[in-house]
C-alpha cells in the first residue's frame, strides 16, 4: 500500500499545520520553508498525485478558492505567483498535488521570468 504524504497527514490533522484558510474542499497553510515573504501552499483535501491527475471539476472550485486567498491576504492588489511543481522533473517533493502562492516581493524585477531555480 502507498504511503501516505505529509499533506494528506496534515489534511487528515495527524500533523500540525499554520492554516490560513479552509473549505469543504480545500486546506491553504503557510510554507514550512518560505521562499518569498509570503508563502502559501493550497492542497484539496482528496488525494491526486499532482497536477496531471487532477479533476477539472475541482479545479473550476480550487480557483474560486485560491482567488479568494489572494484577497485575504491582500495579494489581489499586489500580485502574486502561482505554481505548481508537476512530476519528477518539475522538482516535485511532495507527491500530493498543491499549488505554491507567492508573493510579498516583486518578481517583475527579475528579468529571466524562465529561471526558477531562484524559487524552487
Ligand atoms: P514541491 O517541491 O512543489 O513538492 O513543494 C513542497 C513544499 O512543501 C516545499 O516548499 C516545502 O517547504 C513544503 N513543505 C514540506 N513539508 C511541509 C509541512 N509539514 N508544512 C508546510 N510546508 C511543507
Amino acid at each position: 500500500m502507498r504511503e501516505k504524504t505529509i499533506f494528506e497527514l496534515i489534511v487528515e490533522g495527524k500533523i500540525p499545520c499554520n492554516k490560513v484558510l479552509e473549505d469543504n474542499d480545500f486546506l491553504a497553510f503557510h510554507d514550512i520553508n518560505p521562499k518569498a515573504p509570503i508563502h502559501i501552499l493550497v492542497i484539496p483535501k482528496k488525494h491526486f498525485r499532482d497536477f496531471q491527475e487532477f479533476e477539472p471539476e475541482l479545479m473550476a472550485k480550487m480557483t474560486r478558492f485560491i482567488q479568494e486567498l489572494a484577497t485575504l491576504l491582500g495579494l489581489d492588489k499586489s500580485g502574486y505567483r502561482l505554481v505548481s511543481n508537476c512530476g519528477e522533473n518539475s522538482g516535485q517533493e511532495v507527491f500530493h498535488l498543491h499549488f505554491h502562492i507567492l508573493g510579498g516581493f516583486e518578481l517583475s524585477k527579475n528579468k529571466d521570468k524562465t529561471n526558477q531555480q531562484t524559487l524552487f
